[in-house]
């Protein structure tokens, strides 16, 4: 019940508000119901509602999915370059470690003042299929992370509020206390409690992201991914992992590539392993078989030779993956698959059988002739026994 609340009376703000404005409004009620503040009860499920309403009225393409079909999915999903990864965060960077770097980690203590830290690198998986490994492809990323600030551009210094030098430590972040003991003076140095390390004090911190110069938010980037690139390839995309603590330096995201199996197609290195099915008849005369590549236009000829076996590969030079960083490819191998002919006529099996029933009988001499060297030549009626045994049915 409590999820079905319309997402703009969660978050309080009008139907037509603006991003600012519904951002505004969500970190205002996030600070106020997150767990590590708020002990009420129902706090951590109103906490979740109000994550969830943000979720989707932050997303431009979710907000209007919402506003029309009632639901941020939508009739039928996103476009397929879309790719929303707030489901498939790996390895520790959920939108829950984005909170808990927001509202805990000391940046919001009371009375002290964020420490200047860089932000942290973020990492994600992205799947493609082989057909876009192979041709390269742009793909929409969307995820969450903290971001600089709109309000205060990321330096978290509050309107009409200043940055200045913190006269405790003299810019340095760092107090030196001196010590009376009995075997003397001792120095020590600590980090300056009064700026946190920073050097820099500010006497009005920007209200929005508490002085932070950073909040959560979702986020669209688009990834540019080469031409044949393997699965456990990573792009890395400069300043759009979490942001740095009042405009210090933003982590990277680091995009990991995972390419999915195809169905045609197996990869090895930069060759590519198909199956072609070729009937019986024809692998004895040999054939052409044509097929479609990889890559969009790609036009291949697989030359089947005459008296091609069963498990033969069959190269096909050029039209395999294309080299990451190169305009080269590698090969395409085709893996014959003899199989029985479909649709003879009765004719024509009888016809096959007279050949077979004459090739029995003159066999009979050079079958034990060439017993230790005729092995390519034995393996090659194979198919026929099979084929004879097919056609019976
Ligand atoms: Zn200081
Ligand atoms: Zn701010």
């Amino acid at each position: 019940m409590a999820s079905n609340r319309d997402y703009y009376e969660v978050l309080g703000v009008d139907r037509d508000a603006d991003q600012k404005t519904i951002k505004r409004a969500f970190l205002k009620l996030a600070r106020t119901l997150h767990p590590d503040v708020n002990k009420a009860p129902d706090a951590e499920e109103k906490f979740k509602e109000v994550n969830e309403a943000y979720s989707v009225l932050s997303d431009e393409r979710k907000r209007a999915n919402y506003d029309r079909y009632g639901s941020a999915e939508g009739p039928g999903g996103f476009g397929a370059d879309y790719v929303d990864m707030s489901d498939i965060f790996g390895g520790g960077f959920g939108i829950n470690d984005i909170f808990d770097s927001f509202f805990g980690g000391g940046a919001s203590a009371r009375g002290g003042r964020p420490a200047r830290t860089r932000g942290r690198d973020m990492g994600i998986t992205l799947r493609i299929t082989l057909a876009e490994a192979a041709s390269g492809c742009t793909k929409t990323i969307a995820y969450d992370r903290l971001a600089p600030c709109d309000d205060c551009d990321g330096t978290g210094v509050g309107e009409g509020g200043h940055e200045t030098t913190c006269t405790r430590c003299n810019g340095t972040g760092r107090v030196v206390e001196v010590q009376r003991t009995i075997f003397g003076q001792m120095q020590s140095q600590s980090v300056c409690p009064e700026c946190g390390g920073s050097g820099k004090v500010v006497d009005k911190p920007c209200e929005t992201c508490d002085g932070q110069g950073r909040t959560p938010s979702r986020e669209t980037v688009e990834v540019e991914i080469p031409a044949g690139i393997h699965s456990g390839q990573s792009l890395t995309v400069p300043g759009k992992g979490e942001a740095g603590v009042r405009g210090d330096a933003a982590g990277d995201l680091v995009v990991r590539i995972e390419v999915e199996a195809s169905d045609v197609f197996e990869r090895q290195g930069d060759d590519l392993f198909c199956e072609v099915r070729v009937d019986a008849l024809e692998a004895i005369v040999g054939t052409t078989v044509k097929m479609d590549g990889i890559l969009e236009g790609d036009e291949v000829t697989v030359d089947v030779p005459a008296g091609c076996e069963f498990g033969q590969q069959v190269m096909v030079e050029g039209l395999g993956m294309p080299r990451l960083g190169s305009t080269a490819r590698g090969n395409l191998v085709a893996v014959v698959r003899v199989v029985s002919p479909e649709g003879l006529a009765e004719s024509d099996l009888d016809a096959i059988r007279q050949m077979v029933e004459a090739r029995g009988a003159s066999k009979g001499d050079a079958g034990e002739k060439s017993a230790s060297d005729g092995s390519k030549k034995k393996t090659k009626f194979r198919p026929h026994g099979r084929k004879s045994a097919n056609g019976s049915k």
